[in-house]
């Protein structure tokens, strides 16, 4: 089993897509171990993004990350990084598949709907990032979650 990392971007919560977000990794089966609303600061953002600290758009993606409080989310399941990587769809929301968050829901590079973790590596630093120990829950949903590893 594996943990990963969402953020519904500040896109996401003005434009009323919570629940539908939150519903695509729900009905696909991923597990919900933590969630919570924070309100994301230029030191934590500039750490999270420290991957894209020499682009020109750096500053912006800040910004438009700080307009209104996120929505940090866990999720997860067997392989559930690239899972959630393949249901988020290509970062650019115009060349994203249909049927892909980004592809159903965005026409911009930078509104993109949601960030997810895009390697084992990265999900273990950014869950560490914006949840506590005491944040994150492990529970029993039902029988079948645990059996999808022999698959
Ligand atoms: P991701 O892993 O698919 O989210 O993509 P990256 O890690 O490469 O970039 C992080 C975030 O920065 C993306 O989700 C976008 O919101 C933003 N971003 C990436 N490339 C661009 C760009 O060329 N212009 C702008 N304005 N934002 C970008
Ligand atoms: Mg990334």
């Amino acid at each position: 089993m594996e943990k990963t990392l969402v953020i519904l971007k500040p896109c996401t919560i003005q434009r009323g897509l919570i629940g539908e977000i939150i519903s695509r990794f729900e009905r696909k089966g991923l597990q919900l171990a933590g969630m919570k609303m924070i309100w994301l600061t230029d030191n934590i953002l500039s750490e999270h993004y420290a991957h894209l600290k020499e682009k020109p758009f750096f500053q912006r993606i800040k910004d438009a990350m700080s307009v209104c409080p996120v929505i940090v989310c866990c999720w997860e399941g067997v392989d559930a990084i690239h899972v959630v990587r393949q249901l988020a769809g290509a970062t650019n929301g115009r060349n994203a598949q249909p049927g892909t968050i980004r592809g159903d829901f965005s026409m911009s590079v930078q509104e993109n709907i949601v960030h997810a973790s895009d390697s084992p590596e990265t999900a273990a630093i950014e869950l560490k990032r914006f949840f506590n120990d005491d944040e994150l829950f492990d529970y029993r949903m039902n029988n079948l979650l645990a059996t999808y590893a022999n698959d």
